[in-house]
């Protein structure tokens, strides 16, 4: 069953039940910045019960002085760390940054749907 999501001023709307046959292809693909907070990188130490140091070591770096997870390649494709092939979603759902749980609603694909539409095959015209 359908799961439209829409949001004020975006001429799109997003199909949330595209994500269970999509393959996670807004966490894989191309190389990309997934930027987190202060208080976002506490949130997924403390959901993975890690000292913040020991976690921004193991999945993070630093681009253009921000934190950004870094990426795991698997074959042509350059993953998120905590996108989990086995379960096709996200390891760290419940605490995933809002750059994750904002997408598609993105204000650099306001105006660049048919960009948006070959990463996403949850996009529908609103
Ligand atoms: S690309 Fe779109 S449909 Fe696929 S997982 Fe991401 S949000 Fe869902
Ligand atoms: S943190 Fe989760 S939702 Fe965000 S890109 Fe990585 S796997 Fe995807």
């Amino acid at each position: 069953m359908p799961n439209i999501i829409k949001q004020n001023n975006f001429s799109y709307a997003f199909d949330a039940e595209a994500c269970e046959s999509c393959g996670g292809k807004c966490c894989t693909g191309e190389s990309g910045y997934i930027y987190l907070s202060s208080g976002e990188i506490a949130d997924i130490a403390r959901l993975l019960k890690l000292d913040i140091n020991v976690f921004t070591d193991k999945y993070l770096y630093q681009h253009k002085g921000r934190y950004s997870i870094k990426e795991r390649v698997v074959k042509d494709s350059f993953d998120c760390i905590f996108y989990d092939r086995n379960i096709n979603g996200c390891s760290i759902y419940e605490a995933r940054p809002t750059q994750c749980r904002t997408f598609p609603f993105w204000d650099y694909f306001r105006h660049r749907v048919n960009i948006l539409k070959l990463e996403c095959p949850g996009i529908i015209d609103d």
